[in-house]
């Protein structure tokens, strides 16, 4: 008998609504009403941004509470079921909910799993064998897709974490817009950056989301403490339904690979590579700038998106020859969407230019491999060639980012590195 159960939602939602950490946020403020101890802050967890069938954002939640009999776990169960049956966008065919409870120990097992989900894709089937063989209770919506994220939810490690606190509307306000007062973000980022961060995005609100789901706006930082502060500075003039803090792996490189082989990878993976820049970056339709990256093993395509706005800049100014480590996702045509990178060596870059004549003038071309000749004083240099002037780079060694609007929840920012 043990004295926890485990509970894991995934794929509430939908693309025009809801939210799955928004039904959990109203099952954990029943369940404490029925007096059940949660424990812990219930977790947030993001999947592989390139699962095949993601919710938006592809994020999973899970949460534990004490119970003192089996009929409390009998009871949650219900309560949980009910409340999912209730609030999940159904009619969406992409909607598939998932509910998993488990009562025992996370295994070395499970972890494994759960670190799968995040760095590669997992079939159902793989997810009922497991859930089976540790005896976890799966309940599936429809097809049920949803118990993969479900069970990675219960399972997933968290030796890096970041929390995000989500302040939730009243319905009737779900799809109006949204009234912040920026103000008061701006003020709160000046007292809390960098212990919350993704506050702003060039100067604009950054915490405030832009569909239609039940979230006024979600505060990320490092510790509880820290987003509760955020939020408490923060005004608003529409009424907060509730809020809840989560414990996530968002912004902990979790989903990154390192790999020291370019032709290690593989399509749907996100990784860490180091290679040579092997041509200078070029921009092409859509405003994408794309550049290969080499190593001894092989060549990969490299692209900064038009998302990634001024990220792009920074990509351009980088030449042949740079040695850079990338970080990024590989998408279903092979290439790298960056998410950032760190110059560790800056190759050098030259001008070139016609030599000066004697008489002090700059010579002009005398054709293709003719060398050169005055305008001025008519003098010839038959065996002359340009000469290469070193050009100052509008670049440094150091890491470069994509803003926060671009970044995937999973990805790390600078700022946390130290
Ligand atoms: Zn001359």
């Amino acid at each position: 008998m043990f004295n926890n159960i485990y509970v894991g939602i995934d794929d509430t939602d939908s693309q025009t609504g809801m939210c799955t950490t928004y039904i959990t946020s109203v099952i954990l403020d029943k369940l404490k009403s029925c007096g059940y101890n949660i424990k812990g802050y219930p977790r947030l967890i993001r999947l592989n941004p390139f699962a095949k069938f993601k919710t938006r954002g592809n994020g999973a939640v899970s949460f534990k509470i004490n119970i003192k009999s089996e009929n409390d776990a009998i009871n949650i169960k219900k309560i949980v079921l009910n409340y999912i049956e209730d609030l999940s966008q159904l009619q969406d065919e992409r909607t598939n909910p998932g509910v998993v409870f488990f009562q025992g120990k996370i295994s070395a097992e499970l972890e494994r799993y759960a670190m799968k989900t995040i760095r590669d894709i997992v079939p159902l089937k793989e997810t009922l064998a497991l859930a089976h063989k540790i005896g976890a209770d799966v309940y599936k919506f429809k097809n049920g897709r949803g118990i993969i994220g479900a069970l990675a939810a219960i399972g997933c490690p968290l030796p890096d974490k970041t929390y995000e606190l989500l302040a939730y509307r009243l319905p009737e306000n779900y799809g109006k817009k949204r009234m912040i007062d920026y103000d008061s973000v701006r003020l709160m980022n000046e007292k809390m950056y960098p212990q919350t961060f993704d506050n702003l995005d060039n100067g604009y609100i950054a915490i405030e989301p832009h569909t239609p789901c039940p979230i006024l706006y979600g505060i990320r930082g490092e510790s509880p403490d820290m987003v509760l502060e955020a939020h408490n500075l923060i005004k608003t003039m529409e009424k907060i339904e509730r809020y809840r803090v989560y414990e996530t792996n968002q912004h902990t490189d979790m989903h990154i690979v390192k790999i020291d082989k370019i032709a290690h990878m593989k399509k749907y993976g996100c990784y860490c590579v180091r290679g040579i820049v092997d041509d200078n970056p070029h921009t092409i339709e859509g405003g994408h700038v794309i550049f290969t990256l080499k190593d001894a093993s092989g060549k990969l395509e490299c692209a900064a998106y038009e998302p990634t706005k001024k990220f792009r800049e920074t990509t351009r100014k980088l030449i042949k020859g740079d040695e850079i480590i990338v970080y990024g996702g590989i998408g279903n045509k092979g290439t790298l969407n960056m998410e950032k990178f760190c110059i560790q060596n800056l190759s050098t870059l030259y001008r070139e230019e016609n030599p000066i004549c004697d008489c002090g003038r700059r010579m002009k071309s005398a054709g293709k491999n003719k060398g050169f000749k005055c305008l001025k004083c008519g003098q010839k240099l038959r065996e002359g060639t340009k000469i290469r002037l070193e050009v100052k780079r509008d670049l440094k060694k150091g890491c470069y980012e994509v803003p926060p609007s671009a970044r995937r929840h999973l990805s790390k920012p600078l700022v946390r590195f130290t």
